[in-house]
């Protein structure tokens, strides 16, 4: 747990969220300011600033997050399919260093990277 973390913050319970999931590892909850019509998060219960300081000791963590990811997206309607996105350090465009997966989905999705 890391004090000042708002994701720690959200998982401790001090800052609501509308929660999907959570289990002993896991907690899922709707993103505060969607980019679609379903756009959640999957944080880690423990404390990971990014994907850059995770280690093999998370791998399974890391596996259970992208399976749970995939079963979430389904019973919140994404059938058809979604977009998981990890956004790492600053480089990668991350506001919140507490690792997470946004999942993204329904109405129109447009390519990611658009080629001329
Ligand atoms: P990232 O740029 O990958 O770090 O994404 C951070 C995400 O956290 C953004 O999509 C925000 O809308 C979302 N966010 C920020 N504060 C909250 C909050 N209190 N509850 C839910 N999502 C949040
Ligand atoms: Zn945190």
């Amino acid at each position: 747990m890391s004090e000042n973390c708002l994701f720690c913050k959200i998982v401790r319970g001090e800052i609501p969220c509308r929660k999907i999931y959570e289990d002993d590892e896991l907690l899922a909850f709707h993103d505060i300011n969607p980019v679609a019509p379903v756009h959640f998060m999957l944080v880690p219960k423990l404390h990971l600033a990014s994907l850059m300081v995770a280690e093999d000791s998370h791998a399974a963590l890391l596996g259970r997050m992208l399976l749970l990811g995939a079963k979430l997206a389904q019973e919140q309607g994404l059938e058809n399919g979604f977009r998981t996105v990890i956004n790492t350090g600053k480089g990668g465009g991350q506001e919140v260093f507490h690792l997470h997966i946004h999942i993204i989905g329904g109405g129109n999705i447009p390519p990611m990277v658009k080629r001329s």
